[in-house]
């Protein structure tokens, strides 16, 4: 895997005034249900508004909003804004609106050699950030990294309440950790070494169903009903939103399209010996669109060794054979969105990760494939490609702790 971040030595946390901050809320907050549920993941993922509005949005009358809210603003969990002017004759309505600063949160990207931490308001705003070496894999030295991070960040910051863990991998249950290849993990219940470990509550999830709610909530994805995220790096990832809901799955596999049979572009075995993947499929999307992959296949093809951002750089120059492996791996790609607009009919799709330039650089050709995979009907896809960044996955993680923390699904 190729990270493009600068592998030098670990950054310092830098947080912000988190002092200055009055601190309302207790530590120990039930998890929400119901309505109140409703109105606090309304007002989390679209800013302050009147009861008026919430209720007219939730479908609740204003005595029964006034009785959930009641307690919410008593916790401090939710606090009043400044009146706003009426139109008309009416009294002037006061948004309720969320605390960020009442709870905060960290959030662990593990990749197979780093770690990426980041701590975030409620609002999955990014208040600090780290990333630092990780030198052993091993479940044990993992958790102990983890806590020492951890324990780092909250001798800074008194209000982190919960944890997210990210990896690249199976995860059931947001807690136990079943197949994790990059780190060479079976069945490693890390929510809960991780919680004995620190003492705070923490989530585990795959790293890109995480990176799918953060979106969802904090990011692109916001206000909409469906989209899928398609990540391209050490793997190929798809997460997955329909109706306003990211998608498990009954096995938490929704989204493992990394072994998807493809149909092998027509130019691929001339330029060199045909791919294969880990399980040694010479025909699955993993042999094309990981970083690693299209590596191999340039070095086959160009006879030598060449990094995956300077392979993109050729063929942007217009390197023939750096474009014919480029084309090669985003007709896969374009492949692979392809199916998920025959099945889902996302609003958009949103392309992100560290090899994600390739989208861009080979747009044309994931534009074809894109034509030729769907109905003459279907309408071109939304396609936004995300600026790639590292603390974005951390967020991800947090997300997944905000979420299990503040609405306790
Ligand atoms: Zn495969």
């Amino acid at each position: 895997m190729t990270d493009s971040r600068d592998t030098g030595a670990a950054r310092p946390f830098a947080v912000g005034a988190a002092d200055s901050h009055p601190r309302p809320g207790a530590d120990g907050w039930a998890p929400l249900a119901g309505s109140a549920q409703a109105v606090v993941l309304e007002i989390l993922v679209h800013g302050p508004r009147p009861r008026t509005q919430l209720a007219e949005r939730l479908g609740l009358s204003g005595p029964s909003l006034t009785r959930i809210t009641k307690p919410l603003l008593e916790s401090g969990l939710l606090v009043e804004r400044a009146a706003q002017a009426a139109s008309g004759s009416g009294r002037p309505a006061i948004p309720l609106d969320l605390d960020p600063d009442a709870h905060h949160f960290v959030g662990v990207k593990l990749t197979h050699d780093r770690l990426f931490v980041v701590v975030t308001d409620q609002r999955g705003e990014v208040l600090s950030e780290r990333d630092e070496r990780l030198p052993d894999p091993s479940p044990d030295a993992v958790v102990a990294q983890i806590a020492r991070v951890v324990s780092s960040a909250r001798d800074r910051d008194d209000r982190i309440r919960a944890l997210g863990v990210t990896v690249g991998g199976q995860v059931v249950d947001r807690a136990v950790v079943r197949h994790a290849p990059f780190l060479g993990w079976d069945d490693v219940p890390l929510a809960e070494r991780v919680t004995a470990a620190t003492g705070l509550p923490t989530w585990v999830e795959n790293d890109v169903r995480a990176l799918t709610q953060a979106e969802l909530w904090f990011g692109e994805g916001r206000g909409l009903r469906s989209f899928a995220l398609v990540t391209i790096g050490a793997g190929v990832g798809l997460g997955l939103v329909a109706a306003g809901e990211v998608l498990g799955g009954a096995h938490s596999s929704a989204g493992s399209i990394g072994h998807q049979r493809v149909v092998v572009p027509a130019v691929a075995p001339s330029v060199a010996s045909l791919p294969t993947c880990d399980l040694g499929h010479h025909d699955c999307a993993g042999a094309f669109v990981t970083v690693s992959a299209v590596e191999a296949a340039a070095a086959r093809a160009l006879g030598r060794p060449v990094g995956y951002d300077d392979l993109l750089d050729l063929a942007a120059d217009g390197h023939e054979e750096a474009r014919v492996v480029v084309d090669a791996a985003a007709d896969v790609l374009g492949q692979l969105i392809a199916g998920v607009l025959n099945v889902l009919d996302p609003e958009a799709v949103l392309l992100s990760g560290e090899g994600v330039r390739l989208a861009t650089i080979a747009a044309a050709a994931v534009d074809r494939a894109i034509a030729s995979s769907t109905h003459r009907s279907t309408p071109a896809p939304r396609l936004v490609v995300q600026r790639f960044r590292f603390d974005e996955w951390a967020r991800g993680a947090a997300a997944v702790s905000i979420q299990m923390h503040a609405l306790g699904r």
